[in-house]
């Protein structure tokens, strides 16, 4: 039997994540996949939010996405749209890119990484031991693996198979997205009526001065609300016609789609991310409206607090009880996003005087300027705090990509976790710290660091004198001079000292 250290089951934008996280740690994952391809028969998310787009600065590749998309103010609660040009952070904006690029480019760092994935093949069904999962494959093929983690979407089989609650909320609204050709000229942009929210765009636009300009022809992109909830057969052309006809009183002629396919704000959340050997990331672990932009990015942030804990277990320098903190620090961040999702939804349901005027109120609240960091720093991903103990305000946050000045040169923070490795980061006397015990896992770099330290929201805090900083860019442990807490720490996080 073929055996694997961690096997992914879902090569969406989580699992790939995952993988290429594993890969980095240097952790044999191998990942099964449905698809044929990177393909996507149908566009999902729309880009990226500013944190995410730090993540993968993090490690070396945010380039390979700026380069395909289209930097822009993304960031909005209920229709306010926010701007985080005065975010400290090196990327104060969001990226317009379609899941299907995102995806691609994962696919390309992932196959440079050399994982392997098992394509057109589904995972089936699993046993798990005391020493791993045996995970049957729809081609009769059998593989083991240490941990199995479900990255395999909304619709999860590993979370089912586990017996895994998925609790939460039944849809109150279903809509149909789709391209295809309309023979007739449609009316392009947003419209908003008693139904709901539904919009027309061409395939091909660009960004100018904040605004989408839509080509003069080709392909339209499609979203319109249904009249009815609850269908569960695949959409078809019939019913997205009907669907326009509902709302625009014509179907505009509409024919040869390239994809259908439905949306509802089904908002549920696993109960447990781990069960014993089995993890889930991603969709597999949440799923809510997609408004606000939201699940791609909190899927893509799963796998990188995952990765390198999971990293360690497998390879024995962490116990297990390490992977326990996966659902202890991500399962309040979905949390988060389904209640902020539920929110909007209700905020943006139109028809309803009542609902206007709370709408208008809450957006006269986000105009103020401490409203707006709060809640652009929290649909934007960069207020995420972990709840690691009472202390510095540095302390489970993201630590910032500081422009450092070492004995090797200019050094971006970032650029020091591009190979996902924590960093114990001096700033105080080169030479003050001795971590002999963790040296083969872990960086010390002494550096020079004149600025001052400014946080999303928070504004400016005190300077640490050092700073622990875990593979996925979460300050683990500040230093105030002393070395008091260090060895814990080191321990807690990167396991016992050798
Ligand atoms: C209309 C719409 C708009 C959206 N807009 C945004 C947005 O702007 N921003 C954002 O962040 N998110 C957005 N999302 C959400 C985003 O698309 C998802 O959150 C994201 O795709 C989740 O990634 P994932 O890898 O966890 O799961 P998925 O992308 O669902 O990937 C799961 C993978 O697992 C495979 N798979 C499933 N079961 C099996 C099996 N048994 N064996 C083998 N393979 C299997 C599937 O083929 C798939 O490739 C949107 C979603 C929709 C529907």
């Amino acid at each position: 039997m073929t055996e694997h250290a961690v096997l992914i089951v879902g090569g969406g934008p989580t699992g790939l994540m995952l993988a290429g996280e594993l890969a980095l740690a240097g952790v044999d994952a191998a990942i099964v996949e449905r698809r044929a391809s990177q393909d996507l028969p149908g566009s999902r998310a729309g880009g990226l939010h500013a944190r995410t787009i730090e993540v993968l600065d993090q490690r070396g590749i945010a380039d390979r996405f700026l380069a395909e998309g289209q930097v822009a103010q993304v960031a909005g609660f209920a229709r306010v749209a926010f701007d985080i040009s005065d975010f400290p952070t090196r990327h104060p904006y969001g990226l317009g890119l379609w899941q299907n690029h995102i995806e691609r480019i994962l696919a390309g760092w992932v196959d440079e990484l050399a994982v392997t994935i098992y394509r057109e093949r589904e995972a089936t069904g699993f046993a798990q031991d005391d020493t791993g999962v045996d995970v049957e494959l729809s081609d009769g093929q059998s593989l083991r693996a240490d941990y199995l983690v479900g990255c395999d979407g909304g619709r999860s089989l590993v979370r089912k198979e586990a017996g895994i609650e998925f609790p939460g909320w039944d849809p109150t609204t279903s809509a149909l997205i789709a391209e295809a050709e309309m023979a007739e000229e449609p009316e392009l942009g947003i419209r908003q009526d008693a139904a709901g929210v539904h919009g027309l765009g061409r395939v091909d636009y660009e960004i100018r001065d904040g605004e989408i300009v839509y080509a003069d022809h080709g392909p339209v992109r499609v979203m319109v609300t249904e009249q009815h909830v609850g269908s569960t057969s695949e959409p078809t052309l019939r019913d997205l016609s009907e669907a326009l006809i509902g709302v625009y009183g014509t179907d505009y002629g509409i024919h040869s789609p390239t994809w259908i396919s439905r949306f509802t704000d089904m908002t549920r959340q696993a109960a447990a991310y781990r069960k014993a050997r089995v993890l889930l990331a991603g969709d597999a672990a949440h799923v809510h409206s997609p408004v606000g932009g939201q699940g791609l990015n909190t899927g893509v942030q799963d796998a990188l607090n995952l990765g390198w804990k999971l990293a360690q277990v497998v390879k024995g320098v962490s116990p297990d009880s390490l992977l326990d903190t996966y659902h202890d620090e991500r399962h309040p961040v979905a949390a988060r996003v389904l209640r902020n999702t539920m929110a909007q939804v209700a905020l943006i349901r139109p028809g309803d005087a009542r609902l206007d005027a709370l709408r208008d109120t809450v957006a006269d609240l986000l105009s103020m300027d401490e409203p707006r960091k709060r809640y652009a720093a929290m649909m934007s991903g960069l207020d995420i705090h972990y709840k690691l103990g009472e202390g510095h305000p540095m302390l489970g946050r993201r630590m910032p990509d500081l422009d450092l000045v070492t004995a090797r040169g200019p050094r971006r923070v970032f650029t020091l976790l591009h190979e996902a490795q924590p960093v114990l980061l001096n700033l105080g006397e080169p030479g003050g710290f001795d971590i002999t015990p963790w040296a083969d896992r872990v960086q010390l770099v002494d550096a020079d660091f004149g600025g001052t330290w400014e946080l999303p929201v928070l504004g400016n805090v005190a300077a640490p004198a050092a700073v622990l900083i875990r593979p996925d860019g979460y300050v683990a442990w500040v230093g105030d001079g002393t070395h008091v807490g260090l060895e814990d720490a080191l321990t807690r996080w990167f396991g016992p000292p050798a």
